[in-house]
């Protein structure tokens, strides 16, 4: 459905999306997760057509968006950051609007306006001036603009910041309702939204895909991975000695406690749950475990992990660039 080859977006010097390849298919949430500064409103803003590229491509359905942009855009439905709201003008009159720009035809175009409204929740609001709308209600009608014409595909760059809890879950449902008839892609640099309404992530950082996987993917892959921590009443040798036998071992760390206890906190190699192993080894020179635990990885310790040095640098805007 979005096929995304090689992209790579410079600004000047600076190299904000740097070779991202990969692929969405149809019918399923993606999340865009990263720190501020990962490249995600870049990666969505050439996705959409409204930025070029330094370099790679953009297939919309089959079709480029810089070659083909008129097929490739009527796919989609995009909310940027910073939505292009005319604060003069009333809700509807600017969904109306809206609807000219995205040609939908004059037939179609009061019952789609209607229908997104309701999908919004923005019937009362619909003589409203924009200006007079508190954040969350313009947040609204940023999103009644993208899924105005339902578009196979939605974007939506971080659609539930700035707002507040209640709307946040208001949005949530509404992505939700909208991903039963639509693909939809989000961006976020907060781990629980995405978690919460993503069937996959992309992990983004420094304009790099880290990883990408189901969320429960996500954490199994990396578990193994996670630490098993071992607790003996012995010398510190003695454990030492058991455990440089055990190969799948990738590194360890012991500590002393004030008890002359043992702690070791074990890195495993692969998947493998190793615990079993661990126990034997143990057992075999009759030394017990007094703990002997699987310290799972949790998305968050993935997440921050994976997007470690990654210092939030704001560049000054070079308007060469553009
Ligand atoms: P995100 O949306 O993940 O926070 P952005 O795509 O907005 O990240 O930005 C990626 C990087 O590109 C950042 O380092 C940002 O400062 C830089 N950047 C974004 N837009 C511009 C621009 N117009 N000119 C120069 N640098 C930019
Ligand atoms: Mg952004």
């Amino acid at each position: 459905m979005i096929e995304v080859k090689n992209l790579t977006k410079r600004y000047g010097k600076h190299l904000a999306v740097d070779q991202l390849s990969f692929t969405v298919e149809e019918g399923q949430i993606y999340g865009f997760l990263g720190p501020n500064g990962a490249g995600k409103s870049t990666t969505m803003n050439i996705m959409t057509g409204y930025l070029g590229a330094t370099a790679g491509e953009v297939l919309i359905n089959g079709h480029d968006i810089l070659k083909e942009p008129e097929e490739a855009k009527r796919c989609i439905g995009y909310l940027p950051e910073q939505p292009p709201l005319y604060m003069e003008m009333t809700v509807e009159e600017y969904l109306r609007f809206a609807a000219d720009l995205k040609k939908i035809s004059k037939g179609e175009r009061d019952a789609q306006i209607e229908k997104a409204m309701d999908l919004t929740k923005l019937t009362d609001v619909k003589n409203r001036l924009i200006q007079n709308l508190s954040k969350g209600y313009k947040q609204r009608v940023g999103l009644a603009q993208a899924i105005l014409g339902f578009p196979e595909i939605i974007i939506l760059d971080e659609p539930t910041v700035g707002l507040d809890p209640k709307q946040i879950i208001e949005i949530r449902e509404l992505i939700r309702k909208l991903a039963k008839h639509h693909t939809v892609i989000l961006s976020s640099h907060i781990l629980a939204e995405i978690r919460e309404v993503c069937d996959y992530i992309m992990i983004i950082s420094k304009g790099k895909l880290v990883a990408s996987d189901t969320p429960e993917n996500l954490e199994n892959m990396m578990s193994g991975a996670g630490h098993i921590e071992i607790e003996a009443r012995r010398a510190q040798s003695e454990v030492e000695n058991v455990l440089r036998q055990i190969s799948r071992i990738k590194r360890y760390n012991c500590m002393l406690e004030e008890d002359g206890t043992v702690k070791v906190q074990i890195e495993v190699q692969g998947p493998e749950d190793i615990r079993e192993q661990i126990f034997r080894a143990f057992a075999d020179r009759k030394i017990p475990l007094q703990t002997l635990k699987l310290n799972k990885t949790s998305l968050e310790e993935i997440f921050l992990e994976l997007t470690q040095n990654d210092t939030v640098k704001e560049e000054t805007l070079d308007e060469g660039d553009l």
